[in-house]
């Protein structure tokens, strides 16, 4: 059963900018919760440093009771944390069964050899590119580029999934695709936080939203209702 995120009052500057501003929010166990707001609201600050790739200047960043604020991200990932984007990027000149298997190594139990091999086949299959361990990654298809960066963040057997816009720029039917896929890991009990522009993906996969402004925290709540909340509507047009 995975662990409910906590963080607590997260701040990071930049310079003379504060990037987030005393952050807060949990999640519970199973929920798929967006984290939305403008272009430069803090959003992927804030994954970063709930992933470990960025330090934090305050607040805390806590996994069931494990604190995790300090944590450098290979340990980040032990305790059941990945993200799309998390790491390396595909390497193009590998195959797809070998770009799994390098994350393979990052996660938070190791496998090696067939081991290994059975593991990678297993999270390819539940990304819909069973059989296509051998294919180059740089003749993929952009769905299917999409597909293997969410094999590789499950290779390390998450609990957690952090996705930063993980759906930008598939077509409509590409876009069923990725929600069905979000969709088939709630219902295994994956926790998510989604940052998404795309509302039609947020309101079909996610029970409640935070929503940031200007590194500030603006909203929380049931989607239905934050998506209509008058502060969160000036935001984006803001922007
Ligand atoms: P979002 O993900 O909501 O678009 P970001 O978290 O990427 O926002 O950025 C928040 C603010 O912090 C922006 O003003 C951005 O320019 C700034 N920022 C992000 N990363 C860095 C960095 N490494 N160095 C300096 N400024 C940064």
């Amino acid at each position: 059963m995975s662990k409910p995120l906590e963080i607590a009052r997260l701040h990071k500057r930049f310079g003379g900018l504060v990037a987030v501003r005393d952050v807060s929010f949990k999640l519970q166990s199973g929920e798929v919760v967006g984290l939305l707001g403008p272009n430069g609201s803090g959003k992927t600050t804030v994954l970063n440093m709930i992933s470990g790739a960025l330090p934090c200047d305050g607040g805390t960043v806590r996994i069931g009771d494990t604190d995790i604020t300090r944590m450098k991200p290979h340990r980040v990932a032990k305790h059941g944390v990945a993200r799309t984007f998390q790491l390396v990027r595909p390497l193009p000149t590998l195959s797809v069964a070998e770009n799994v298997l390098l994350s393979l190594a990052f996660g938070h139990k190791r496998y090696w050899g067939r081991e290994a091999r059975a593991l990678a086949e297993e999270k390819l299959a539940f990304v819909g590119l069973a059989g296509r361990g051998d294919e180059q990654v740089g003749n993929l298809t952009y769905i299917d580029q999409k597909r293997l960066e969410m094999a590789r963040a499950l290779a390390s057997e998450p609990d957690l999934l952090l996705l930063d816009e993980w759906l930008a720029g598939l077509n409509p039917s590409e876009l069923r695709i990725g929600i069905d896929l979000v969709r088939h890991l709630q219902s295994e009990g994956m926790t998510v936080l989604l940052v998404e522009h795309i509302m039609e993906a947020v309101r079909a996969l996610c029970s409640r939203c935070i929503v940031m402004s200007a590194g500030e925290k603006i909203a929380e709540g049931p989607s239905a209702e934050v998506l209509q909340d008058p502060a969160v509507i000036k935001a984006y047009l803001g922007d």
